[in-house]
């Protein structure tokens, strides 16, 4: 298990400066929502944190290690995305194993974690299907089990539900609150949607435009929003 330790974090594209000396610790098995408008910059520190992006300043350390310049397969972390494009021809099996045979680990323990994450989610009676016989919650699940095989300390995830029916969004969220509550993982999970983050996290972050507006429990941040943009976005109605 590990936390991350973000210092002085500046991310700019040309001279679009998308994050702004950011500073954020995220706290070893918390679960951390980063919330936001659309355009304010959480993809990008989430990125920056897997290692899909360069950094113009600051640290990053993960589990204590300065993983700034590290390579995204050395950071221990797993990610999920928001278009979570599984590979059609590959059962759900082959698919949740991919990454861990291109990375040599040896069967016996592919076979094991991959039993696991199944099981965990639900997917142990699918495995031997392909993602065009399967649900959209059910593909999404898929897309968690891959990230889950990783057995990483930090798992990212990046609007993982946008793409699914508010039902389908409802029985999820229940089962990534149980997830992170049988694995004990450090969760960092973007959103735009306030249920989501009000039900999902231990904290939240507000952001505007590559800034931390306010870093709070869902009570803290909703009952006592410290500026009129997370009142407006979060905030209890006066
Ligand atoms: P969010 O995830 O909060 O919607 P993003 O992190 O995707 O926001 O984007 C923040 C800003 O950075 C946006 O203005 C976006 O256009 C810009 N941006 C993101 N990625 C790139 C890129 N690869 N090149 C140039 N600009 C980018
Ligand atoms: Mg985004």
């Amino acid at each position: 298990m590990s936390g991350v330790n973000i210092e002085g974090l500046s991310i700019k594209f040309g001279h679009n400066e998308v994050i702004k000396n950011l500073d954020l610790q995220v706290i070893e098995g918390e679960f951390l929502v980063l919330l936001g408008p659309s355009g304010c910059g959480k993809s990008t520190l989430l990125h920056s944190i897997a290692g899909l992006i360069d950094v113009s300043a600051g640290r990053i350390h993960i589990g204590g290690q300065d993983m700034t310049d590290a390579e995204p397969a050395e950071r221990g972390i797993g990610m999920v995305f928001q278009s979570y494009a599984l590979y059609p021809t590959m059962t759900v099996e082959k698919n949740m194993s991919f990454g861990l045979r291109v990375a040599g680990t040896p069967k016996a323990e592919i076979a094991r974690r991959v039993a696991k994450a199944a099981e965990m989610l639900q997917l142990t009676l699918l495995l031997d299907r392909k993602p065009a016989q399967l649900s959209g919650g059910q593909r999404q699940r898929v897309a968690i089990g891959r990230a889950l095989v990783r057995e990483a300390g930090v798992f990212l995830f990046d609007e993982p539900l946008s793409n699914l029916d508010a039902k389908l969004r409802a029985e999820l969220r229940r089962e990534l609150k149980l997830l992170h509550q049988t694995l004990g993982s450090t969760m960092v999970y973007v959103t735009h949607d306030q249920v989501e983050a009000m039900t999902l996290a231990s904290r939240i972050v507000v952001m505007k435009s590559g800034v931390i507006q306010q870093i709070g429990t869902p009570a803290e941040v909703y009952e006592r929003p410290v500026n009129l943009f997370v009142a407006g976005f979060l905030g209890a109605p006066a």
